[in-house]
């Protein structure tokens, strides 16, 4: 895993202030929540860190590294949507395996990593489906599989299991703490659930109004049990 460090950042859409001078450290291997409402910056925080959105002030580095300018596929990192977003006419091992082929990786080292890929997400028997055949939670283990292929310092969640019933959803949380445990590499995951905050993260940063409010562990936000 790698460090995250935002320092100042400031976003704004016209006249309307995004994102108000945030700074935060993510520690290495960390697995740290944003929680707060909606409208509160979750998503324009976590897609400055992925580069999909450039801050209008102050600077990110990931692993010491300064990536404020750096383009979103040079930053080598992971991402899962919550609309999962893959490609109907693609397999799911071809699905998985696509940023490898992009980055012209020879294709029986795709088909190693796809399949080490499709074992973590529990999912060995279904490279050869197609994702309309898949339930949504499958489908959204099909999109971290895809995610992680290349090995990502960091792997960035945004709301990945609002989509799915209550259920799958916690069977699903513990499915993602467990991959974080196997991998140990550095979760930023966007929430607006208090309860799967608490459950799955090291630390919570509390957003509120384009600001940190508050950034604790689950036990010292809310009193250990
Ligand atoms: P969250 O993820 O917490 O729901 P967002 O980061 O999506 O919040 O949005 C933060 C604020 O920025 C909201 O008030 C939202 O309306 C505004 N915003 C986000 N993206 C845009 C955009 N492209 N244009 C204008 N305003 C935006
Ligand atoms: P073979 O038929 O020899 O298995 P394929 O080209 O079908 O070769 O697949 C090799 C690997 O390349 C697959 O595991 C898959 O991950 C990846 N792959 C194949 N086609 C695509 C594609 N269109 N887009 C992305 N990845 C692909």
């Amino acid at each position: 895993g790698e460090t995250i460090v935002l320092k100042n950042v400031t976003r704004r859409y016209g006249n309307f202030t995004a994102i108000d001078r945030l700074s935060l450290q993510v520690e290495a291997g960390e697995f740290i929540s944003f929680l707060g409402p909606s409208g509160s910056g979750k998503s324009t925080t976590l897609m400055m860190i992925a580069g999909f959105e450039t801050p209008d002030g102050g600077s990110i580095a990931i692993g010491g590294r300064d990536v404020t300018a750096v383009p979103p596929y040079r930053r080598n990192i992971g991402m899962v949507f919550q609309n999962y977003a893959l490609f109907p006419h693609l397999t799911v091992a071809e699905n998985i395996g696509f940023s490898l082929k992009q980055r012209g990786v020879a294709k029986p080292e795709i088909a190693t990593q796809v399949r080490r890929a499709l074992d973590l997400v529990r999912l060995g028997e279904y490279g050869t489906r197609y994702p309309q055949q898949l339930s949504g939670g499958q489908q959204q283990r099909i999109a971290i599989a895809r995610a992680i292929i290349f090995n990502p310092p960091v792997l960035l969640m945004d709301e990945p299991l609002s989509a799915l019933d209550k259920q799958l959803r916690e069977e699903m949380q513990l499915e993602i703490k467990h991959l974080h445990q196997r991998l140990g590499i550095t979760f930023v995951y966007v929430t607006h659930d208090q309860r799967e905050a608490l459950v799955m993260s090291d630390r919570v940063a509390v957003m509120d109004r384009g600001k940190v409010e508050q950034l604790a562990s689950p036990a010292d936000l809310y009193g250990a049990p």
